[in-house]
Parts: structure tokens; sequence; C-alpha cells
């Protein structure tokens, strides 16, 4: 028997995925008087703005994994991180950044835009936008792994790892485009690309001085490398935490042919080509959906019959800032739509 949305949903709104454009999206719906649950399989907030400590004390040096730093060009944006409570944790990076010339020397690099990151950490940014949609009376529920969504009359059936069924009139999906397509199935627009390129990520302790903080390695093997303890509100510690990030197509070969650990050691080598380096690695992690392949996107997806919506980097040219826009503007859209139309449904 089909089961209408009205009667039986708990929620005005889904959102699977705790991200940044998740988040984003949320905080636009649950401000606008939706009731609304975010999922998230991680154990906190914030995606692939990931940070992880050396040890569990919560004054151990920490390191960002995955995003190293965040525009603002969007007064959009700026404003909404201003907004927040403990907007002070989003500070300009001072980072001194250089560039692997082509005869292998390293040179300065002039920036040309403003760089921020989060004291603290780069998953300060999920914990913030967490923060203000539950304060704003949304619901959000980690360590939720959705396995499969179904739609039921007007109605879509979210069910989780361990069989806990949600009802909601609304789906946002805001998970990288590849999650979002293997979840959705048939339902996953056809207009949309989900190809993303992966990123193997690394973190060593150096302890020798560089002269840069932030290195655009310019390598086969390394695009980037980041001085963690040049970031604010870092404690510092025995030799600096760098975290190194391979190149799309190096990292796609390793993970296809299953040599990640001799990937690892060939980003070693490489990072070692800056000089004497004496490194010993902390940490490693694998994403396997980094970043989108395309750069032209349309912003979000919006299906208003279905009631089902996309968001995330992957919709919007990549970045944090394009994540956080894809999943702001969905939610005005979908805002705005709900109070043009009565009953609970804003899809
Ligand atoms: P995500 O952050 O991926 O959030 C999706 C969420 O969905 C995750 O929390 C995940 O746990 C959850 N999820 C997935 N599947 C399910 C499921 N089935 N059930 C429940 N939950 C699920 N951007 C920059 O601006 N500057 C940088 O320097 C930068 N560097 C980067 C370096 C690396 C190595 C990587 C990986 C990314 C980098 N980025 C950078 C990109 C930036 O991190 C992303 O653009 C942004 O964080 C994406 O946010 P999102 O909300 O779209 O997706």
């Amino acid at each position: 028997m089909k089961q209408e949305c009205d009667v039986q949903s708990t929620w005005d709104a889904i959102v699977i995925g705790a991200g940044v454009a998740g988040l984003a999206a949320a905080q636009e719906l649950v401000l606008a008087g939706r009731s609304v649950l975010v999922l998230d399989k991680a154990r906190r907030p914030g995606g692939r703005c990931a940070t992880r400590r050396t040890a569990p004390a919560p004054d151990a040096p920490w390191f960002d994994l995955g995003a190293q730093y965040f525009t603002q060009r969007d007064a959009r944006f700026r404003e909404a991180l201003e907004a927040l409570p403990g907007a002070a944790v989003f500070q300009l990076w001072q980072g001194r950044l250089g560039a692997v010339s082509e005869d292998g020397s390293l040179q300065p690099s002039s920036p040309d835009h403003r760089r921020y990151v989060c004291a603290g950490g780069m998953n300060a940014l999920g914990r913030s936008l967490a923060g203000a949609v539950v304060a704003a009376g949304g619901e959000l529920q980690t360590g939720c792994h959705v396995v499969a969504v179904a739609r039921e009359g007007s109605c879509w059936v979210v069910t989780d790892a361990d069989g806990q069924a949600e009802r909601a009139s609304c789906l946002v999906v805001a998970i990288p485009g590849p999650q979002a397509s293997e979840l959705l199935g048939g339902h996953f627009p056809r207009t949309c690309s989900p190809d993303m390129t992966p990123c193997l990520s690394m973190v060593v302790r150096v302890q020798e001085t560089l002269d840069y903080d932030g290195i655009f390695m310019n390598d086969p093997v390394l695009d980037w490398a980041a001085n963690n303890h040049s970031k604010p509100g870092h404690p510092g510690g025995d030799g600096a935490l760098w975290t190194l990030h391979a190149q799309p197509d190096f990292s796609a070969e390793a993970l296809a042919t299953g040599a990640v650990e001799h990937a690892h050691a060939s980003m070693l080598r490489a990072f070692r080509r800056l000089g004497e380096l004496t490194l010993q690695p902390v940490a490693t992690q694998s994403w396997r959906f980094a970043r989108p392949a395309q750069s032209a996107a349309p912003g979000f997806y919006r299906d208003a019959d279905q009631g089902l919506a996309l968001c995330g980097d992957w919709l919007n040219g990549g970045r944090v800032e394009g994540a956080w826009l894809s999943g702001h503007q969905l939610g005005c859209e979908l805002a705005a739509a709900a109070a043009t139309r009565p009953g609970p449904a804003g899809g």
C-alpha cells in the first residue's frame, strides 16, 4: 500500500551527507522552519574537510588530510562564516607559498588569492556548520551509513546499514557524485556527470626546516605539500607535520592496481627531492573521490516533482567554497519553494 507523505512522514527533508554542502543546504531549510534530519556515515561531520591528531589527547598535534584551505571569493560565503558562532576560528593562512620550477629549484609563488584555514584544523568548518544546524533545530545523526533510498508514494524512504528507516517528502543527496549515482540508481539524474578523481594523501613528520609552508610540487607524483605547523592554532611538536597530496593520475593508477604502499614510497622519494629530509610517515588516507573530473557543472540539481535534490562540490566546480555555495543555493531554492506551497514538502 502506498503511504502518503503528508500523513506518515517524519521529516520535511532528509539530507544525506554532513559535509560542507549538505550542512549549508540543511541550514537554509532549518532556518525556513522545515524539520530536517542530516545523516552521515562518518563519526564526525565535515566530510573531506578532515583533520586528525597524532594521539587521542585534545592538545595533541593535528593535521589536515583533505582540504588544506578555502577561499572566500563570494560575499555570501564570507558573511555566512562571519555569522557562525566561533567565527574567529576562520583565519587567514599566512603560510609562505613556493613552487618547484622546471629546473627542480624551489621558487616563491605569489598568492593569487587569500587562503583561509580553521585554527585547530579544517574540520572546525564542519563542526561550526553542524553546530548552527543543530542550534536552529535540525537533527544530525553521525555514524549512520545510508545504504538504500526508495520512492514510496510521495515519500522518500531512507534506510541505513542497521535497517533503520526514515521518511521525508524531500531528499537532499549531498555526497560525492559516484556515491550518489550508486545510491540513487535509476533516480540519478542523467544530466549530471558524477565522475571524480582520486587523491592519495600522506602525512609525514619532517625534522628539517623548509623555506616554505605550502609547496606546489609540479611533479608527476606529488601535487602539493603543506606544513600543518604553519597554520593558526597549531600546538607545534617534535618535527613539523607535512601533508603530501599525490597527483590525480598517479593516485588513480595506484588505486586501480592495488599498489598503494608502493605509491606511498614514491611520494616520500618525490618529497625528498626538495633536500636531505628525514621523513617519518604518520598517517595515510586514500580519497577515492577527491575532486570533480569536470569543471563546468550546474551548481546543484533539483527535481521538484520527485522531491529530489543533489548538491556538492562535484556539481559546482570543486573546492570548499563551491561545495558551500552549491548547498546554500539549493537550500535557498527549496526554502523559497516550500514558502510558496502549503504542506510540509520542500521538494
Ligand atoms: P564531502 O565533504 O565529501 O561530504 C560528503 C559527506 O557524505 C561525507 O561526510 C561522507 O561521510 C558522507 N557520506 C557519503 N556517503 C554516505 C552515505 N551513503 N551515507 C551517509 N553519509 C554518506 N578544497 C579547497 O577548497 N581547498 C583545498 O585545499 C582542497 N584540497 C583538497 C585536498 C584533498 C585531498 C581532497 C580530498 C579535497 C580537497 N578539496 C579542497 C576539496 C574539498 O574538500 C571539497 O570540495 C569539499 O570538502 C566537498 O564538500 P561536500 O560537502 O561536497 O562533500
